[in-house]
């Protein structure tokens, strides 16, 4: 599980213990079609809420993981009907967790524009694995 040649600039994004490199998975997704991924038209987003600073937060609740997101960016330069990413972490350990890797600007303006629900991929564990990066690299 090494992260190729040539990545050195590719987008990654890092969620606790794991990091996933955008690149390849979209490359998998362009290449291999449904072994990547599969396509999810409605994929509901309130759960993700309590992740975005949509609202500051209350007081004496602390949130234990916030996404950074640049509102300016979201609100403009965002395109909603881009799919998301969605990979399941660890699948090799029979977890069901997933979590979103590409598209947490959208998921955000699409939550300010009232929005429940945006597509997504939601990566398969071969590409969630093809596309998981140390987190030691960078
Ligand atoms: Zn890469």
């Amino acid at each position: 599980m090494t992260h190729s040649p040539g990545h050195e600039h590719c987008q990654t994004f890092r969620f606790v213990a794991w990091q996933w490199c955008i690149d390849t998975a979209e490359e998998l997704i362009r290449a291999d079609g449904e072994a990547a991924a599969t396509f999810h038209p409605q994929g509901i987003l309130t759960s993700l809420d309590q992740f975005l600073p949509l609202e500051p937060a209350r007081p004496g609740f602390l949130r234990l993981i916030e996404i950074e997101i640049d509102h300016d960016y979201a609100m403009t330069r965002t395109e909603l009907v881009k799919p998301i990413l969605v990979a399941p972490i660890e699948p090799e350990k029979g977890d069901n967790g997933v979590i979103v890797i590409d598209g947490w600007h959208r998921v955000y303006r699409a939550r300010k524009e009232g929005r429940e629900y945006l597509p997504f991929y939601l990566l398969t564990p071969y590409a969630e694995q093809k596309s998981r990066v140390p987190v030691w690299i960078r």
